[in-house]
């Protein structure tokens, strides 16, 4: 494993263990449910929207450190973007998990996400990461439907 490698497992060990913004939102004004069925991961995304702008963002759920630290990671970085540019940020991670576009052109958009990146080797994984972004787009969608990543 690289140097590099160790500090991304790092990275998401510690999100795992003390996931950012996990909580349920009382004054949430969307609301989506996500499920990985071939994982078992589990997630409900809460965000509080005011003038286009996510003014918070939450998450609560069960399921594996992949999944778990990629939702932590999410709602870091989710905070304060306007609803146009969540949506690009999730087209961006969506396309770096799935090898979509090139290392180099995705990562340049993610900023820290990009930490996610190695997922995509291990395809089995890409679902378990990519599971709180569809679930937040949902959200953003107000689809009254749980995201599934089947
Ligand atoms: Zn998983």
């Amino acid at each position: 494993m690289s140097e590099l490698d160790e500090l991304y497992q790092e990275v998401i060990l510690d999100h795992n263990k003390s996931p950012r913004n996990y909580r349920i939102m009382n004054d949430a004004n969307r609301k989506a449910e996500g499920y990985n069925p071939l994982c078992g991961d589990h997630v409900t995304v809460y965000l509080h929207l005011k003038d286009g702008i996510i003014q918070d963002v939450s998450f609560q759920g069960s399921g594996c450190a992949i999944s778990k630290a990629s939702a932590s990671m999410m709602t870091a970085e989710l905070k304060g973007k306007t609803e146009a540019a969540a949506q690009e940020l999730f087209e961006s991670v969506h396309k770096m998990l799935t090898g979509e576009a090139s290392a180099n052109a995705a990562t340049e958009k993610v900023g820290k996400l990009k930490i996610l990146s190695g997922v995509c080797k291990f395809p089995a994984r890409v679902k378990c990461a990519s599971l709180a972004w569809h679930t937040v787009n949902a959200a953003l969608h107000g689809d009254s439907q749980p995201a599934s990543t089947e």
